[in-house]
């Protein structure tokens, strides 16, 4: 079965290095002919909504899915009326708009940061008046990694940026003052079956996510139930098939919704060695019409992205148990270029190995520095 791949960029690399020993075959579409994907697999480089390159691009292909949730809504309804595509073009528009996405977790019940929706910046002012500060202003739409939103802590704020913010709907939240951010990945099949991976502490530093500990450490045992609540009544609004994050902000010991995304996801890149089924495998098996598998963990992980720059392989691998992905992307300061996954028997031994990690990873935001007492201690 060749399974074709909206999107060419590492979790479409990931997907496919999942999806080989299951003797699924992939096709690529991305615009830039660098996309990581191109090292091992055929691949299309065009536009996304050159519609001649998405007819030649879905031939002889079983499905379509995307990893990319940016991908214009018109390219998967074209290709929709053609072959099977999940996640369904419903869910991805929902999750690429941050006001359709919101009002879907309200109709559902589910807890998210307090909002208000804009047409423009001159509503702004009057925004920020009736939400207080500080807040954060979103565009609705194409934000990722922190880019396209702005933190408010004055009205003076609001003048100061009033050049940098564009004239584009926007989502007005109010700061919240969360006491950690955390995910659930969750996975359904085309049979509605559902399974879900446990939750997953997430550190982030100028809006990219550095940091992920899995399964999230001295969690309530309340929260993994709230979550997966949360994230079933979504699957099924959505009749979703495929894995779905939701990004989430652990506040006064509840949970408030953030964001989705349709797709893979970066916090969930340790399941690779930490879980019995990787999410890269079970968005694969469910999108195929194949049985979930096991989310259980195997003991403890800690993801260590590499932005903009890679650390000596040998000795990192010289750490036991640490796992090394690099992508093969350009190295560029901010870009996602490659991520480490550590893993342990328990999380006193985590904390332990993370100490052993050479010093290119001793940095604030990998949680090891001042010292590794306190890394352990919050662990
Ligand atoms: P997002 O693109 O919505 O995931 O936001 C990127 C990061 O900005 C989040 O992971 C948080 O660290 C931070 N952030 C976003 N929204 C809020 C909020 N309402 N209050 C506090 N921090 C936020």
């Amino acid at each position: 079965m060749t399974i074709g791949i909206l999107g060419g960029g590492q979790l479409g690399y990931m997907l496919a290095l999942a999806g080989y020993p299951l003797n699924f075959h992939f096709r690529f579409l991305d615009p830039s002919p660098q996309a990581p994907v191109g090292r091992i697999a055929p691949r299309v480089t065009a536009e996304y909504t050159d519609f001649e390159a998405l007819e030649k691009f879905a031939s002889g292909l079983a499905l379509v899915t995307y990893e990319f949730e940016n991908v214009p809504a018109e390219a998967v309804r074209f290709l929709q009326k053609r072959l099977p595509v999940y996640p369904s073009p419903q869910a991805l528009e929902t999750a690429q708009d941050r006001r359709s996405e919101k009002k879907l977790f309200q109709k559902l019940g589910i807890p998210t940061t307090e909002f208000l929706a804009v047409t423009g910046p001159d509503e702004l002012d009057q925004a920020v008046r009736e939400l207080g500060l500080p807040a954060i202003v979103k565009t609705s739409r194409f934000g990722y990694d922190g880019k396209g939103q702005w933190l408010l802590r004055t009205h003076e704020d609001l003048t100061r940026l009033a050049q940098e913010i564009p004239a584009t709907p926007l989502v007005v939240e109010k700061f919240v003052h969360f006491s950690r951010e955390l995910s659930i990945l969750a996975v359904r099949a085309r049979n509605g079956k559902t399974a879900f991976y446990p939750l997953v502490e997430n550190r982030h530093r100028e809006g990219i996510l550095r940091f992920s500990l899995a399964p999230a450490p001295r969690t309530a045992a309340a929260l993994q139930p709230e979550a997966e609540q949360a994230a079933l009544r979504v699957l099924e609004a959505l009749d979703y098939v495929g894995v779905l994050a939701i990004e989430l902000f652990e506040c006064e010991g509840r949970l408030l919704a953030n964001e989705m995304a349709p797709r893979v996801h970066n916090s969930g890149h340790w399941s690779i060695e930490g879980a019995v089924t990787s999410q890269f495998e079970n968005h694969l098996r469910a999108v195929a019409g194949l049985p979930l598998g096991d989310t259980s963990t195997m003991g403890h992980s800690a993801m260590l992205n590499l932005i903009g720059e890679l650390p000596d392989s040998s000795e990192l691998l010289a750490v036991p148990d640490a796992h090394l992905h690099i992508y093969g992307k350009a190295l560029r300061p901010g870009r996602k270029v490659g991520h480490v996954t550590l893993r342990a028997d328990s999380a006193e031994h985590l904390a332990t190995r993370l100490g052993q990690l050479p010093r290119f990873f001793h940095r604030p935001e990998f949680c090891l520095n001042p010292n590794l007492a306190q890394s352990a201690k919050s662990l």
